[in-house]
């Protein structure tokens, strides 16, 4: 069992990507992918007259400022356009996918964040009216119905709260809950860098391998979103996921690439 991370930034090779879970499937793996969609809600939201807003938290980290405006702009780019012509692209390739959001059958729960603390010139303030959320639980059983038919769920980064709300939660720690949920015996996350770069963004500074006692220190190296997938590969790799590769999602054979070792792994 594989779970593999489809980053939604430009360059990404998605034919390629299809091709390739198409061929790692033929070998009897079981494939879940999570995809994100960050890129593609920022335009559509702009097209929409509803601005993206980002917001800084007092721990440092970034988001989206998901209100109710933005979350229904969220899910209709990520669970209505981008899942959908994923699914299309990887049934073309030949895999009978099956697209959802962690809202359907409550395939991913998490716990809405009733106010988060944020830092605006300076100075913390507290949001309320915010739709994102941390995740607490996977719906294993959910998955494995799916997988044991002979589908591969293709899930949008949305999650159902505690009190049954849609909420918009990170893509990149989603497939990590979802693999840690499911024991996968990788995680691989795919973007448009060759994988953690000790000087970003000269793509000759690769780090191939980051042992796991150090994994802590690679988040300082990381900026902006890349911080959020470090902080995935340890949530995994505490999961009990032993592998995470962090991986070039552009060019040719990408996921044979991954699970050979090219990238950033983490083990
Ligand atoms: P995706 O949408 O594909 O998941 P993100 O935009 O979330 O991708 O994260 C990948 C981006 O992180 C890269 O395109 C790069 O701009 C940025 N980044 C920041 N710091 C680093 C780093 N140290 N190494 C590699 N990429 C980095």
């Amino acid at each position: 069992m594989i779970v593999v991370k489809i980053g939604g930034s430009q360059g990404v090779n998605l034919a390629a990507v299809c091709q390739d879970v198409a061929g790692v499937i033929g070998t009897g793996v079981h494939v879940v992918v999570v995809h994100g969609g960050s890129a593609e809600t920022n335009d559509i939201s702009e097209k929409l007259g509803v601005p993206p807003r980002f917001v800084t938290h007092s721990s440092g980290f970034t988001s989206r400022y998901t209100d109710r405006a933005t979350l229904e702009i969220f899910a209709m780019v990520t669970a209505g356009k981008i899942n959908t012509l994923l699914v299309e692209k990887l049934q073309q390739a030949g895999v009978n996918a099956f697209g959802l959001s962690g809202v359907d059958g409550r395939a991913v729960v998490a716990r809405r964040k009733e106010a988060i603390r944020i830092v605006e010139n300076g100075r913390v303030r507290m949001l309320r009216d915010d739709y994102t959320g941390k995740i607490v639980e996977v719906n294993q059983a959910l998955f494995r119905l799916l997988l044991d038919a002979g589908y591969t769920p293709v899930v949008a980064p949305l999650a159902i709260s505690l009190e049954g709300e849609a909420l918009n939660v990170d893509a990149d720690r989603a497939a990590a809950m979802v693999a840690g949920a499911l024991q996968a015996e990788q995680l691989i996350l795919l973007t448009n860098v060759p994988g953690l770069l000790s000087s970003y963004p000269d793509e000759s500074t690769l780090i191939p391998v980051i042992p796991r006692h150090r994994v802590e220190q690679a988040l300082a190296l990381a900026e902006g979103r890349m911080k959020k997938k470090v902080l995935g590969a340890c949530e995994a790799l505490e999961m009990g996921v032993p592998r995470v590769v962090f991986a070039d999602g552009r060019g040719a054979n990408p996921l044979t690439r991954a699970l050979e070792g090219a990238g950033t792994v983490i083990s």
